[in-house]
């Protein structure tokens, strides 16, 4: 199941009741002074937080609830932190609040009125798994990780510093506070990580004491005697049962990165690590940004989502929402819309599978809703013949402007007719030289260039391919209403861009030809007349263009990301898998240190650069990962070694 349940609250005078564990949320006299001696003093954050140890500090909570500790431990930050260092805070709901709720919740509040805004604007839809919201520039990250405590956590990568153990008291909540729960805890803490926790129960304290948290009792807040705190004290190693998806551990943040390719999964990765204080260098061997798959003149934000969960279908949704709130806050009004799209039925089998979403209630309104052909008409501000999904976070964007505004940035360093021809590693660092003979050199590389990294020694192992797509533009037919929202059918067509509109794309492997062709034209228009036939109609009989781009893809249609294995130790290593999958593996992957991979995005790079992006920045700065273990190791550009050990295929 996709969607969760929301929070049934009842409103006590102004106090959020729960209906499913008929408990507070947070005391209305006191909820402010109880979260600040309970969690902010009970974990030393006031000055922690002023002098924190790396560019970065890591709470994680139990229970999200109202955001109310979400939204005090944001204020100590911004009050006691450098300025250029960022909060990490993870939380996990099981049932989340409404946004209605949430925000009668926080008007309680009237001092975190800024705060409270930004999640609200950002306050993810109802859907299990992970969610990221960037706030105040990046100073603070959110991690909000939708779904019961013990399933999200042990998917977790994070190294967690401070450990807020909220949720309702363990009398009326038995089933979160598990000896599973605190183990996830251990697993994710370091020596010298701290708790604090409102409640002062036995079985508590004995639960943490028993993996590894050395606990003392103080006293709680108000009337509550006690409660307590603790401090982890051993470093946990947990063995992992897919070790050759573990990342490498990074000794701290690099100084310096080279990102080769300036498409959007490069101008991602160049902003993510930029905003983490990286000096970034990109290198693209065009005279311009965005000139390979990402070049179109206008892309859709479009989430395909299936009707039986799939690892595709949580990346496509995850990626929906950051890559939306990501575009509000870089990209210009005339360049991004966020219109909408919608997915019209055009043929049974669609028609049935959108039946079916709808039937069962697979999604919440706010990511997906099924519409009539009056509805889509009135969305569409054309006529519309046919039912669909309406996709409210979906919109179109022009992906050079994209591109333009990630680079934007005082760190990121642009040089462009710069093609790299080799890349090697002395004196541990990269060294990168384009083929005019020009050196660069960094501590951390990203290879972003899509179906060409095979050219590089180390990643000729890669299964990339190539997929031709042409793109029709057309000016817009005089005397025909403009397209007010993204439409989709087999193909998609967005509304028109200073007066011109982009639809398409054809769709062929093994083709590589660069030129524009009629009949791919026509194919273009004879797939906008199944969804819009009056606009086809219309368009028919314009001066058409296009474009010629290639998409790079992969076997199983998820992208590349992660660190480089070392191909021949990858096989060494684990070739005991041809045999047998079950064996005890103890070795740890070899990676080409400080190279890492952002590749194979197909058409779906607007969903999946950023996040991407996101994940790579995590893994080099040791960060918490924006995503789950299960979508880690599914975006792992070593899974195809893997899978192909176990095939006995190499
Ligand atoms: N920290 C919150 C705040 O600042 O508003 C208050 C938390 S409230 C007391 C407890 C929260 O824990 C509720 O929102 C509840 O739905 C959530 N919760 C309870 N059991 C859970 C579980 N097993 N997994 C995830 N969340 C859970």
């Amino acid at each position: 199941m996709n969607k969760i349940q929301a929070a049934e609250l009842r409103w006590e005078a102004d106090t959020p009741v729960s209906g499913q564990f008929d408990d507070i949320y947070f005391n209305q006299d006191g909820g402010l002074a109880e979260t600040r001696h309970v969690f902010l003093d009970g974990n030393r954050l006031a000055e922690r937080f002023g002098a924190p140890e790396g560019a970065h500090f890591t709470v994680a909570e139990t229970g999200f609830g109202t955001g109310l500790n979400f939204l005090c431990a944001r204020a100590l930050w911004l009050e006691r932190a450098p300025q250029d260092a960022r909060l990490h805070f993870i939380s996990v709901e099981k049932f989340p609040l409404s946004r209605e709720d949430l925000a009668r919740a926080l008007a309680h509040w009237p001092g975190f009125r800024d705060g409270g805004e930004q999640l609200l604007a950002q306050y993810p839809p109802p859907v299990a798994g992970f969610h990221r919201l960037v706030l105040d520039e990046g100073r603070i990250v959110l991690t909000l990780m939708l779904g019961d405590a013990i399933d999200r956590y042990r998917e977790l990568e994070a190294r967690v510093d401070a450990w807020f153990l909220d949720g309702f008291a363990p009398s009326k909540n038995p089933d979160m506070w598990q000896p599973e729960l605190f183990g996830q805890m251990a697993r994710l803490s370091h020596a010298g990580t701290t708790l604090a926790t409102f409640t002062a129960a036995g079985f508590v304290r004995r639960g943490l004491q028993a993996v590894g948290f050395e606990m003392e009792k103080v006293p709680g807040f108000g009337r509550k005697r006690e409660m307590l705190r603790g401090q982890h004290r051993v470093a946990a190693t947990t063995p992992s049962a897919a070790p050759w998806f573990d990342s490498p551990t990074p000794a701290g943040r690099p100084g310096s990165a080279l990102i080769l390719g300036g498409g959007l999964a490069g101008c991602s990765a160049a902003r993510a690590l930029a905003e983490r204080g990286i000096r970034v260098q990109l290198l693209e061997q065009s005279a311009e940004l965005a000139s390979g798959g990402s070049g179109n003149r206008q892309g859709a934000l479009y989430a395909k989502l299936p009707v039986r969960p799939t690892k595709q279908g949580l990346l496509h949704s995850t990626g929906l929402h950051y890559s939306h709130h990501l575009l509000e806050r870089l990209v210009p009004d005339d360049q991004w819309s966020a219109c909408g799209l919608l997915q019209l039925a055009t043929g049974d089998r669609e028609a049935q599978r959108q039946q079916q979403l709808a039937d069962e209630a697979l999604y919440p309104d706010e990511l997906v809703r099924a519409v009539s052909p009056d509805e889509a008409t009135s969305l569409a501000g054309l006529p519309v013949h046919l039912s669909g999904l309406f996709f409210p976070l979906g919109g179109w964007v022009s992906p050079p402007a994209f591109c333009r505004s990630l680079v934007d940035h005082p760190l990121i360093e642009l040089h462009t007719g710069c093609r790299i021809g080799s890349l090697g590693r002395s004196a541990g660092r990269w060294q990168a030289t384009t083929d005019g003979g020009r050196p660069f050199e960094s501590e951390v590389v990203v290879v972003a260039t899509a179906g060409a990294a095979r050219t590089l020694e180390q990643l000729g192992h890669l299964p990339l391919k190539s997929i031709r797509g042409q793109v029709s533009h057309a000016p817009c037919p005089a005397g025909v209403p403009a397209l007010a929202t993204v439409v989709c059918g087999d193909g998609y067509i967005s509304p028109p861009l200073e007066g011109q509109y982009a639809f398409g794309a054809t769709f062929d492997l093994h083709d590589d030809s660069r030129a524009l062709r009629p009949e791919d034209h026509q194919r273009n228009l004879d797939t906008l007349a199944a969804a819009l036939p009056e606009l086809a109609g219309a368009l028919a009989d314009s001066p058409a263009g296009g474009r010629v781009g290639f998409r790079c893809s992969t076997p199983d249609y998820l992208p590349i990301v992660g660190p480089a294995p070392v191909y021949e130790r990858f096989v060494e290593d684990y070739g005991r898998l041809r045999q047998d999958r079950k064996w005890p593996f103890d070795r740890a992957p070899t990676h080409h240190p400080g190279l890492y991979i952002s590749v194979g995005h197909g058409s779906k790079g607007l969903l999946t650069c950023p996040l991407g992006a996101e994940l790579l920045a995590g893994m080099i700065c040791n960060e918490p990962l924006p995503l789950g273990r299960e979508l880690v190791e599914a975006l792992s550009p070593a899974r195809f070694i893997i899978k192909n050990l176990i095939r006995g295929s190499i």
